[in-house]
């Protein structure tokens, strides 16, 4: 066996009892998962505060200085241990509430100390509850390095006794005792070209650094490992994916699609259009199957795109359907894209939940018989008994609401599975892009279509709601119509209900009948009052929207144009960036308008500030992203892109890339790792392959 694959509990100062409990709350298993358990930070060794020059806050302090008094004191709370600690600028109390007798018994009077730990103020008096501490000469004598680590670790682990000291004497005593054996995993040809460090040295200098110049190289070091051996394993899953999973071969693009093109196309593609039908025209072509993902902002056109798609597979003789992930989405796709068909031979339907059974029925036949070309949807699309002739496209919008594993039911269906595009209008960011899907391919509409006047966004407090209600009177004036979006939120869906009927009564009563009438749209409503609302909404016979955030994706008015978002402090910023998609639809100038409370976080303030500033939805989201961290944004959550133990990936993205474009580059030159000097990334990578919890990715 690997000797890094060894317990932890054979180590020095271990045993089975600290080992169950650093397995339970760390995952640590194996001197491996010990060696790749990464400091957070680090304490200079040298730093002592002086104490009557502590800061005026919670931060860690390391202090040198003697025990002059210990005492029990008696509080309401329970009995505490006090030991006064003096250094000769001051004195602070160290406080413990739990295990003082052994604490008491092991400490010793006017002998100078070493004492770590976060100050505590009250009243004007520093203590430091539960400090680490040490002999000065045994500080001395530990690991000669200029900082010492300060690890990740929990209050249970705190609270049996593992503190800080106890891991950095595991870990240092593990690279002591074990030095020899650490084996490079990276080419010799990439630590030169890329000025790395030697695992070995990284190993040591991430632990206990030497200084700062060399904790910064050992950090690149590691970071750059991680992402390589990340993007390696990504780039070859889907080099063996592509091979595996056969497509259906759409040879020709023919008469349909010529049809279509010249004359009923109502406008000319972007040219970012074009390119995306060209990706996708060139996938749906090469024999194997299609998995793309569409990205493009709200409003970029990506309907079309659609369209074109599913029409190249009606000339290949193919069904196509085209799923939404709400039924008003669904609606407006079929209307939509009725409309546009009008006059071919294409023959289209909707199914969604509220479908009647007799339409059902004939929908049902149709698929089986192949009569029907297009089927769009909602989710009920993917019922079992929904069966197409021969499925070749699946097209998935808004892909955030589905899960995978609902698009993977639709593969069964077939045989050979179709192809499959997945359009989203919430922009990735590359660097996340890059790290959940590897190579999975991904076409971006990044230009609008023309003639867009940008839409104008601002941010006022509510008790500025007249003024707004003022301009709100003058656009009905001008013939525009007014969305106001309420939050939903889940965990609080019956305060958020009654937001909105408050909300709705104050607009009623600020605009009433029937000089104005107003349509209301929530989630609880059935759908053919939804429906209902929405046409005459549509049809302008009401001017004002009150909705919750189902009216979120792809609702296209172009004569809809000012959104008022209500405690715009309570949306995340794609979800902003979203709802502010529904207007800037038409040719007249649109408005944003953030509705917030006058007390904001630091987090609420960027976001609102951030939709203020900026229209570009890849901006947006990497604001997000920075804001949120990657384990929040859609679809990561699954992905294990979250398992980084050293790599940042915002902080780190040149990293990312320099990993990425090295791993691209060794797979072009060495398709199957055989060099000799590749030999090393071909083990490294099996190892990993079979220590899964660390790199695990999506399939
Ligand atoms: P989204 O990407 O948000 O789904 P849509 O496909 O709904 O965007 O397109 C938004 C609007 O832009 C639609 O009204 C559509 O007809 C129009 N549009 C799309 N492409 C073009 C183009 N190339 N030129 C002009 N208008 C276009
Ligand atoms: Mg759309």
């Amino acid at each position: 066996m690997d000797l890094m694959e060894t317990k932890i509990e054979y180590l020095k100062g271990v045993g089975p009892e600290r080992s169950r409990l650093l397995k339970e709350e760390l995952n640590i298993k194996t001197f491996q998962d010990l060696l790749h358990f990464f400091p957070n930070r680090y304490i200079d060794r040298s730093q002592f505060h002086p104490i009557n020059k502590l800061p005026q806050n919670n931060s860690e302090v390391q202090v040198k200085g003697k025990i002059t008094n210990i005492q029990y004191v008696q509080q309401k709370r329970g009995k505490r241990l006090i030991a006064s600690f003096e250094d000769e600028t001051g004195c602070i109390d160290l406080v413990w509430f739990r295990g003082y007798k052994w604490i008491q018994e092991s400490l010793r009077l006017n002998q100078s100390y070493v004492v770590f730990g976060k100050i505590n103020w009250f009243k004007n008096q520093a203590s430091i509850p539960h400090p680490e501490m040490e002999l000065e000469n045994d500080f001395m004598k530990g690991v000669k390095a200029a900082f010492y680590p300060i690890y990740p670790s929990t209050d249970k682990l705190i609270n049996k006794g593992i503190s800080q000291r106890v891991i950095q004497k595991i870990v240092a005593g593990l690279l002591q005792a074990k030095k020899k054996d650490f084996s490079e995993t990276l080419p010799h040809y990439l630590l030169e070209h890329f000025k790395l460090i030697s695992k070995k040295e990284a190993l040591f200098q991430v632990h206990y650094p030497s200084n700062q110049n060399l904790l910064g190289r050992a950090q690149a070091r590691l970071k750059f490992e991680e992402f390589f051996y990340m993007q390696m394993q990504l780039i070859i899953k889907n080099l063996q994916r592509k091979q595996k999973i056969k497509g259906h071969v759409f040879s020709k693009v023919g008469s349909y699609f010529h049809i279509f093109f010249n004359k009923h196309l109502p406008f000319s593609l972007t040219e970012a259009q074009k390119r995306v039908v060209k990706e996708i025209r060139n996938d749906l072509g090469s024999g194997r199957q299609m998995n793309r993902l569409l990205q493009g902002d709200v409003g970029s056109g990506k309907t079309i795109v659609a369209l074109l798609s599913m029409i190249i597979s009606i000339d290949n003789d193919f069904q196509a359907t085209l799923v939404a992930p709400t039924e008003i989405l669904a609606q407006q796709h079929n209307q939509s894209l009725k409309k546009l068909l009008k006059g071919t031979f294409i023959k289209i339907s909707l199914l969604t939940g509220s479908t009647t059974k007799k339409d059902r029925a004939l929908i049902h036949a149709s698929l089986e018989n192949g009569d029907l070309n297009i089927l769009i949807g909602t989710h009920a699309v993917f019922e079992e008994k929904v069966k197409f002739k021969n499925l070749g496209l699946a097209i998935i919008d808004e892909q955030h609401r589905f899960g995978v594993a609902q698009r993977a039911r639709l593969w069964r269906k077939n045989q050979i599975p179709p192809h499959v595009l997945v359009m989203t209008a919430t922009p990735i960011p590359r660097t996340l892009a890059m790290s959940i899907y590897g190579d999975l391919d991904v076409s971006v509409i990044d230009t609008l279509p023309p003639g867009r006047k940008p839409i104008k966004t601002i941010h006022r407090y509510d008790k500025n709601r007249l003024r707004i209600f003022g301009f709100i009177k003058d656009q009905i004036k001008l013939g525009r119509q007014i969305y106001f979006v309420y939050p939903l939120i889940e965990e609080s869906e019956k305060l958020d209900y009654k937001d909105l009927m408050d909300g709705y009564e104050s607009i009623s009563r600020s605009f009433p009948t029937p000089e104005y009438q107003i349509s209301i749209l929530h989630g609880k409503m059935k759908s053919e009052d939804k429906a209902y609302e929405m046409e005459r909404f549509i049809k302008g016979k009401t001017k004002i929207m009150v909705a919750t955030t189902v009216i979120e994706v792809g609702v296209n008015i172009p004569n809809a144009s000012v959104m008022v978002i209500e405690s715009a402090e309570r949306f995340g910023l794609s979800q902003l960036h979203q709802l502010r998609g529904r207007v800037g639809r038409g040719s007249d100038q649109s408005y944003c308008i953030l509705m917030s409370g006058s007390k904001l976080s630091e987090g609420a303030k960027t976001r609102l500030q951030t939709m203020v500033k900026s229209q570009d939805g890849f901006e947006i989201a990497e604001v997000d992203l920075r804001l949120r961290g990657p384990g929040n944004l859609m679809g990561t959550q699954q992905s294990g892109v979250l398992e980084l133990k050293i790599a940042d990936l915002i902080k780190d993205s040149t990293l990312l890339k320099a990993a990425r474009e090295t791993s691209k580059e060794i797979l072009n030159n060495d398709p199957e790792l055989k060099n000799a000097e590749n030999q090393v990334i071909k083990r490294t990578i099996s190892a990993l392959s079979i220590d899964s919890n660390i790199w695990n990715f999506i399939s």
